[in-house]
């Protein structure tokens, strides 16, 4: 599936918030924490006017395509996927992107940002179900177990976001398995000390709202496509 491939800062910027897509760089060397006020790509970037009822409902939709990394098209397949079901469509909607393979490895911090863990899926460093999935968009439910290979294992960079993401707690609706500890990790040495442990998570249940990547209002999204 196409993607998006230009700076990504740009996105945020255009959003006027944080979305977070470069994973601990976000935190350390943001464009937008060194301006004073958040300017917009462009000619018209400082251009400010009153949002309209239709532009507000469009920044939310396109705010939650981007943190996910999908374009329209697909986005708009996730959508009627989510009318579909029985309940809330927004909330459905968000549970759908949110249980993504590459999601869920990027929140059981196998990977620091979604483009690393997307990359880490399509190069074969990661199976569900102890098959090797090199699919991005592959819908997991609960109960299905991710697990990293060997090489992914070896990895410095997986075991130092792994370090961090399990000194910061993973959500509840994962869990870990195996015996990992955050100081085990910790050694940067070029011997693999995860050698010898399965690491893998597991998807316990379907996340709840409030445990979602998306800080949006899902709302205004079903009333833009609802038109
Ligand atoms: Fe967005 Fe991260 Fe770039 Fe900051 S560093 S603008 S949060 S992508």
């Amino acid at each position: 599936m196409a993607r998006y491939t230009g700076p990504v800062c740009r996105l945020c910027r255009r959003e006027g918030t944080k979305l977070f897509l470069k994973g601990d760089r976000c935190y350390s060397k943001c464009v937008i924490d060194k301006q004073k006020t958040i300017t917009m790509p462009g000619q018209h970037g400082t251009r400010r006017s009153k949002p309209t009822e239709y532009a507000k409902r469009m920044r939310e939709k396109q705010k939650t395509r981007r943190i996910i990394g999908v374009l329209e098209r697909q986005f708009r397949r996730y959508f009627r996927q989510a009318s579909r079901v029985k309940g809330n469509t927004g909330e459905t909607l968000l549970r759908l992107l949110e249980t993504r393979l590459d999601n869920v490895v990027r929140r059981l911090g196998f990977a620091s940002s979604l483009a690393a863990a997307r990359q880490m899926v399509t190069h074969k460093r990661v199976g569900v179900n102890n098959r090797i999935v090199n699919i991005p968009s592959y819908q997991l439910k609960p109960g299905d177990r991710v697990h990293l290979t060997d090489s992914a294992k070896g990895n410095l960079w997986v075991r130092r976001s792994l370090g961090q993401a399990l000194q910061k707690g993973l959500p509840s609706w994962l869990e870990m398995e195996g015996n990992i500890s955050a100081e085990l990790l910790k050694t940067e040495t070029e011997a693999n000390p995860l050698q010898n442990v399965p690491v893998a998570g597991k998807v316990k249940m379907w996340p709840a709202r409030q445990e979602m990547s998306f800080p949006v209002n899902e709302q205004f999204i079903v009333e833009l496509y609802s038109k």
